[in-house]
């Protein structure tokens, strides 16, 4: 539709008095004037401040005429708005008067609503759910029998503790022991983390000591679990940092109820830390937790029987050998494990297979220990660096008599920047014994350094990346360890760090203390330069008269992406 032209202020004085005009509404505080013509158009015009003209032009041809006052109508907006404003205000202020109350309310109720401190009645959980850590597991039996028959150990005049403390890393089933045990006495299980107790405001944390207790007498015989004690159970009046009143007053509490109740009143209470050292000494005094249970990373076998243990529910191939799996996750605790399982499980779900394979498991264990594979990388110049980094560090493996065993060596990039990487399995002696030989350490510092080795071989100097800053970090911190801890140097047999964290001011803050003069600084320093160095000249005297075998190595990689140790050793002419 065509828009009408703008009418002027003569066009318009026309227009009025050739009686096109049905109505005018004349606006002053605009200075404008609505036209409504005959023919139903609008228009807006502009008019003179003060316009006399278009009044009386009006009035003389007896054209209808309003005259609008917007002062008006905005004032009656602007009261509006302000109303408005006031009842925001109103309702604001109301919400947080209500807001305070209610917090006044949970002071003043000591948390006593908390609906977390609830027992657990009826869990399913027993012995024979929790695997590979038998010595805790059978330390606990007697629990069970305290509280299954109670009189016939009080006839014997058996005195049960009244707290246990579950030392070790997280993820290695304390918890799981703990419920455990309440599963197999058939006793409610109370569970809290310590962090819980402490609250904003001073004294809430030990009403909720005593509202936890009080509720376990009334379910008595039970358990009750404090996950993380350490949160609440730290040595008293330390100084630094100054004191945390809520939290001395949360122990002090835990303690009164702990004297509390008597030997045979049927509570016991278990208590989790991986930080028993920084525990107050009231706390693990005889007649408290007095009762210690570590429970450690598993060892081979008892990863196999965790594994198994999580394999009950999950379907798995016939191929798979859980005591392989076993073999290539030391250091693996059991939520690791279960874990792994639980991955293979998703990734084989993906895959559209009912059964769990070896194929799954690897992609699992690598997913978890490296990250997600990413997309394939593209840039083929940056592929071939990576892949003479990789074979660098493969071939000094496997030419290196004391190395760990290649497993197998990979192009596929992983998330977090990672563009391949090479898999080793570490010797089973080591694994079982947890001793180490200055030979293995070495041979680890030459492995190592072999990737950036490669790269010099390769691409010279000016071209070396800083992908092998990880390598380099690994390679400063082994061969310090070597000087400095294990006496593995001219410097002579001393530990010259100590490797013990600063219990009071966090692990990071303070971690090892010096133990030299300044003169043997520099001689640590020279060692440790020294060591690099050598391990730099082994690798680089591997892999220099070898130039044809990684060529050849690196194509191949490129081409297949993944090498395993039969094709990297038949390729190497080494198999
Ligand atoms: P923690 O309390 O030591 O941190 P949890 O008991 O919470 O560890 O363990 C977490 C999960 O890991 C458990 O629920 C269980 O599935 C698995 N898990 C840990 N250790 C074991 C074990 N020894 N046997 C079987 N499963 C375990």
């Amino acid at each position: 539709m065509s828009q009408p032209t703008q009418l002027s202020y003569s066009g318009l004085l026309t227009q009025i008095n050739t009686g096109a005009v049905k109505n005018l509404v004349l606006i002053p505080a605009r200075r404008e004037v609505k036209v409504l013509f005959i023919d139903g158009t609008q228009q807006i015009v502009p008019i003179l401040p003060n316009d006399q003209l278009i009044l009386r032009t009006a009035e003389a041809s007896g054209t209808p005429l309003t005259v609008k006052d917007l002062r008006s109508e905005q004032a009656l907006a602007s009261v509006t708005g302000n109303l408005a404003l006031i009842m925001i205000v109103i309702v604001g202020l109301g919400f947080l008067f209500r807001r305070s109350a209610n917090i006044t309310n949970r002071t003043m109720g000591f948390g006593r609503s908390q609906p977390r401190i609830k027992a657990q009645d009826q869990l399913p959980i027993r012995f024979e759910d929790v695997a590979g850590i038998s010595e805790a597991t059978e330390e606990l039996q007697e629990v069970v029998s305290f509280l299954l028959k109670p009189d016939r150990l009080i006839k014997l005049g058996a005195k049960i503790p009244r707290g246990v403390l579950l030392i070790g890393p997280p993820g290695t089933g304390k918890t799981l022991l703990a419920k455990a045990i309440a599963g197999e006495a058939g006793v409610p299980f109370f569970s809290i983390a310590a962090s819980e107790f402490v609250e904003l405001f001073v004294g809430v944390g030990a009403s909720r000591v005593r509202d936890l207790f009080n509720k376990a007498k009334e379910k008595a015989p039970c358990i009750i679990f404090i996950d993380e004690i350490d949160a609440i159970g730290r040595q008293r009046g330390t100084g630094i940092g100054g004191g945390n009143d809520e939290r001395e007053q949360t122990l002090n509490q835990l303690l009164t109820e702990m004297d509390g109740f008597t030997e045979n009143s049927g509570i016991i209470l278990l208590a989790a830390t991986n930080r028993p050292d920084v525990l107050d000494s009231a706390l693990t005094r005889p007649g408290r937790f007095d009762r210690r249970i570590f429970v450690d990373l598993p060892d081979r076998k008892g990863r196999k029987d965790i594994l198994s243990v999580h394999a009950r529910t999950r379907p798995l191939s016939e191929e798979v050998s859980l005591n392989d799996w076993a073999i290539r996750t030391p250091g693996f605790s059991g939520a690791d494990l279960e874990n792994l399982l639980n991955e293979a499980a998703i990734i084989t779900a993906r895959d559209q297979k009912c059964l769990i394979s070896n194929h799954h498991i690897e992609n699992a264990l690598e997913r978890i220990t490296i990250g997600f594979t990413a997309a394939p990388l593209q840039d083929n110049a940056q592929k071939r660096l990576i892949a003479y980094h990789e074979v660098g560090h493969a071939l000094v493996a496997v030419l290196t008599p004391k190395a760990d065993r290649l497993d197998k060596v990979t192009l596929l990039p992983r998330t977090g920047g990672i563009g391949g990487f090479t898999k080793f399995v570490q010797d089973q002696d080591i694994i079982d014994s947890g001793l180490i030989t200055k030979s293995y350490l070495f041979a680890r510092i030459v492995v190592t350094l072999g990737g950036r080795a490669a790269e010099l071989l390769v691409f010279g100097d000016n071209e070396v990346t800083q992908g092998a800053s990880s390598d380099l970090q690994e390679v400063a911190n082994l061969a310090r360890d070597m000087v400095t801890k294990f006496g593995f140097s001219t410097l002579g047999p001393l530990s010259l760090e100590s490797s013990g964290p600063e219990i009071f001011l966090g692990r990071d803050l303070m971690q090892g203390r010096t133990e030299y003069a300044q003169s043997t600084g520099k001689e640590i320093d020279l060692q440790v330069r020294q060591l690099a160095k050598l391990a730099m000249d082994q690798a680089t005297k591997l892999l220099k008269p070898r130039r044809d075998v990684m060529d050849r190595l690196v194509d191949a990689l490129i081409d297949e992406e993944t090498l395993y140790i039969d094709r990297f050793l038949t390729l190497a002419g080494l198999g």
